[in-house]
């Protein structure tokens, strides 16, 4: 009883996220990523929103079941299983939680602030807190993040095996930074390793109704809303959603709360997840992209619905 009330009723969410989509459609800006390669295949005009209450309850519009893999989108999750598995001190002291300022795969950052991975949502602090996770061998660990992801999702998540391939081939740049951060001895575990299940993990193929529910999840306190599933603490929940308000919407971060006021993050394939405690999440999904990585529909759908749902944290009314 917690979660009820919080949104408005079901026909109104409905026809608002309808209207959020015919809103933004058509709208022509933004660029597909081309740096991992396969990316650039992404049909530009696809576009879903699904809204997914902290109660269960789903509703979507639009290109909500097309996959795409999760890229920087599954750094919150995998944060949130480190926190579960590791604590939050333990979580502050080692990776951080202040925003760089600087583009999500800086190596500027880390050399600015004397090898600090500096948050679990750019790269370096990325790759770092994967490698927190406990597990004897690569394996192991690899299979805590897919079936932890899995369990958010209520739903077992597989690979898109041609985004690993092709991400795999030419994610240079995220070796350097794990190499990096290990003759600052800010890694723990083997670079190349590490690295590896971090180019997996982005690339989870999810649908934006996946999304939607993984953060409803977060929304609940950790308690998936459907499987009724205790995911992770409460604490790591709140943790998570600290850090994607600070650290979530790349060096934009600022301008997103300011904006929008939901704790968000979003990945360089077109998804967003922005997650409103209590209430619910959104999952959006669409391929062009700003200059600093995020989805143009989305983020506009976002900042539509945020104020026609009344979803803005910091509004009193
Ligand atoms: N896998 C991508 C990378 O590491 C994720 C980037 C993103 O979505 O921001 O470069």
């Amino acid at each position: 009883e917690a979660f009820t009330g919080a949104l408005p009723g079901d026909a109104r969410v409905d026809s608002l996220i309808a209207a959020a989509h015919a809103r933004y459609r058509d709208h022509g800006e933004g660029v597909v990523a081309d740096y991992i390669p396969i990316l650039s295949e992404a049909d530009p005009a696809w576009f879903g929103i699904s809204l997914a209450g902290a109660d269960g309850v789903m509703h979507s519009v639009g290109d909500t079941e097309i996959t795409f893999s999760i890229q920087s989108i599954s750094k919150a999750f995998v944060f949130a299983l480190a926190c579960d598995a590791r604590g939050h001190e333990y979580v502050h002291e080692r990776i951080g939680v202040n925003n760089t300022g600087l583009a999500f795969n800086s190596v500027v950052a880390i050399e600015l602030n004397d090898g600090s991975p500096m948050n679990p949502m750019v790269n370096a602090g990325a790759i770092a807190t994967t490698a927190l996770l406990p597990g004897a061998t690569p394996e192991e660990r690899w299979e805590r993040v897919r079936s932890g992801l899995s369990r958010f999702a209520g739903r077992e998540l597989g690979v898109d095996e041609e985004v690993y391939r092709s991400e795999s081939e030419t994610n240079h740049r995220n070796r350097a930074i794990a190499g990096l951060l290990q003759s600052y001895g800010r890694l723990e575990g083997d670079p190349l390793e590490t690295v590896d299940i971090y180019t997996r993990q982005c690339a989870i193929a999810v649908t934006a109704s996946d999304l939607a529910v993984m953060g409803a999840t977060l929304a609940a306190g950790g308690v998936h809303p459907v499987t009724g599933e205790r995911v992770v603490s409460a604490g790591a929940a709140r943790d998570t959603l600290a850090v994607l308000a600070g650290c979530g919407m790349y060096e934009r971060s600022g301008e997103w709360l300011f904006e929008i006021g939901i704790p968000a993050k979003s990945g360089v394939s077109g998804g967003i997840v922005a997650v409103v405690p209590g209430k619910g999440a959104l999952g959006l999904f669409s391929p062009p992209l700003d200059s600093a990585g995020t989805s143009i529909r989305s983020q506009r759908a976002c900042a539509y619905l945020s104020r026609a749902l009344g979803l803005n944290l910091f509004a009193s009314t």
